[in-house]
């Protein structure tokens, strides 16, 4: 870090919370490689889009790394096999971490099997063009691994009428424990930056910047002696804050830009992606390889050998928290990080490719919302809190009352990004950002019957 860095003031976003990181429970821990558990179940829909179309039959032997199944549409992605193995089902029920049961491929793994890589083919990017580059990504089977899972390819090939001029690189990890992508920066840099130069190449962007919290300035320190002070790629420091690592969030700080209400990056030139994304990208395309596993942080006061693990696609919960060493009697265990992550109430659900981390909490610091709700008292926290200015006090009062329509109408309910900033102040612990993913589901589902 140079002095500039130390006393400028770093680039954010108004309003946002600080919650306690918890980072330093996995933050100085190097990568390692999780085995494989006996057997892997690999959702179909692991992405946002159509699911994946399965293309291998029940008993068929597959190889390490070999494809699956099919893209579904162009919103979709391929799956490939995350172990040498057979196929024991297809279609398969498994529980998610939403609660629904969704469709899997069942693979039992060849223990004796050295679980060599034996799908691929090297590509030669640099002669690719754009759509060739975007074609490549989907074959990869690439999404965003910050934990939307939207396909990646997508995001390449901008609607019509749009020009990416800028493309952001999301390496602010701004929820609580978790640290995979902080690894990732240090760890695999050389892979990261080779993504970003085929972004570059394929959006046709001038210029990429990597955001990246002050609370990682190792990895912007390492990453900035890797970049030549001409080129087109830079790495900016911004401050740490919840929710910094929010797509909207990061523009704004680094961009001072700001998405439209309804809109998306594109619409402002912008094309945001995560580290992890591009470390896998710079490592997968050249060789024609499809996504088989993540690096995933196991962590919370109730993991014994807390770490980044990197695993296997469809590895179950219980066998990577198992190997983990967690307590798992009573304990809640949360899929992603505390602040915008899902409990999950069956350890069989799986690592998918949107899952960035594991937080395993005890029986007596589980928060299983048995918390006393208080009337609000109209302290304004929440309003405070709120990244994109929504009044989340009137819009709970709404939701109390059922009038979940007026909440999106005059109160931008479809704005909230459910970042969780205001339960997270509120003195009432009202459960706000509960309240708003409900009413957003009543308002899709009154829309979808009034289609029908
Ligand atoms: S959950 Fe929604 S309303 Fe609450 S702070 Fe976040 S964006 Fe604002
Ligand atoms: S933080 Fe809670 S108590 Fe305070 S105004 Fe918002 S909803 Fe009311």
């Amino acid at each position: 870090m140079n002095l500039l860095d130390f006393f400028h003031r770093r680039k954010t976003f108004p309003h946002g919370i600080h919650p306690d990181e918890h980072k330093e429970l996995t933050a100085g821990l190097p990568i390692r490689r999780m085995p494989f558990a006996p057997t892997l179940y690999v959702p179909l829909a692991q992405h946002i889009g159509a699911p994946a179309r399965p293309i291998v039959k029940v008993g068929q032997e597959v190889v390490r790394g070999e494809p699956i199944a099919e893209a579904g549409g162009f919103v979709s992605v391929p799956m490939h096999a995350p172990a040498t193995g057979r196929v024991t089902a297809i279609d398969r029920l498994i529980p998610s971490a939403a609660g629904r049961k969704v469709p899997a491929i069942v693979i039992d793994v060849y223990e004796a099997d050295p679980q060599q890589v034996g799908w691929g083919i090297d590509t030669d990017t640099a002669s690719m063009d754009p759509k060739q580059l975007a074609a490549a990504v989907q074959a990869a089977g690439m999404v965003g691994l910050g934990g939307a899972a939207f396909p990646s390819h997508v995001k390449l090939l901008p609607p019509e009428g749009k020009v990416i001029d800028t493309v952001v690189i999301n390496g602010c990890e701004c929820e609580p424990y978790l640290t995979c992508d902080h690894r990732i920066m240090l760890e695999q840099t050389d892979k990261l930056l080779a993504g970003i130069d085929m972004v570059l190449k394929a959006t046709g962007a001038q210029r990429a910047i990597i955001g990246v919290e002050d609370n990682k300035l190792d990895a912007v320190t390492q990453i900035r002696a890797k970049l030549p002070a001409d080129g087109p790629v830079s790495c900016e420091a911004v401050q740490t804050k919840y929710p910094q690592g929010a797509e909207k969030m990061l523009i704004t700080a680094l961009l001072d830009r700001e998405v439209p209400s309804g809109g998306i990056p594109a619409d402002i030139g912008v094309a945001v992606y995560n580290v992890g994304t591009m470390a896998q990208l710079g490592e997968l395309v050249p060789k024609g390889r499809g996504l088989i596993e993540r690096v995933v942080t196991v962590t919370g006061p109730a993991v014994k050998k807390p770490g980044n693990y990197l695993t296997p696609i469809g590895t179950p919960l219980r066998f990577l928290l198992e190997f983990a060493g967690a307590e798992l009697e009573g304990a809640e265990v949360i899929l992603g990080g505390p602040m915008m992550g899902m409990a999950v109430a069956a350890l069989d659900v799986v690592v998918t490719k949107g899952v960035s981390g594991v937080v395993v909490y005890p029986p007596a610091e589980a928060d299983l919302g048995h918390k006393t709700v208080f009337p609000c008292i109209k302290c304004g926290a929440c309003l405070e809190a709120c990244p994109i200015n929504l009044n989340p006090a009137m819009l709970g009062q709404l939701a109390g009352a059922r009038r979940y329509e007026e909440m999106a109408q005059e109160f931008h309910l479809n704005d909230c990004f459910e970042c969780g900033c205001c339960s997270y102040v509120c003195p009432s612990n009202i459960p706000l950002t509960q309240y708003f993913r409900i009413a957003k589901s009543i308002n899709r589902e009154a829309a979808q019957k009034n289609h029908d």
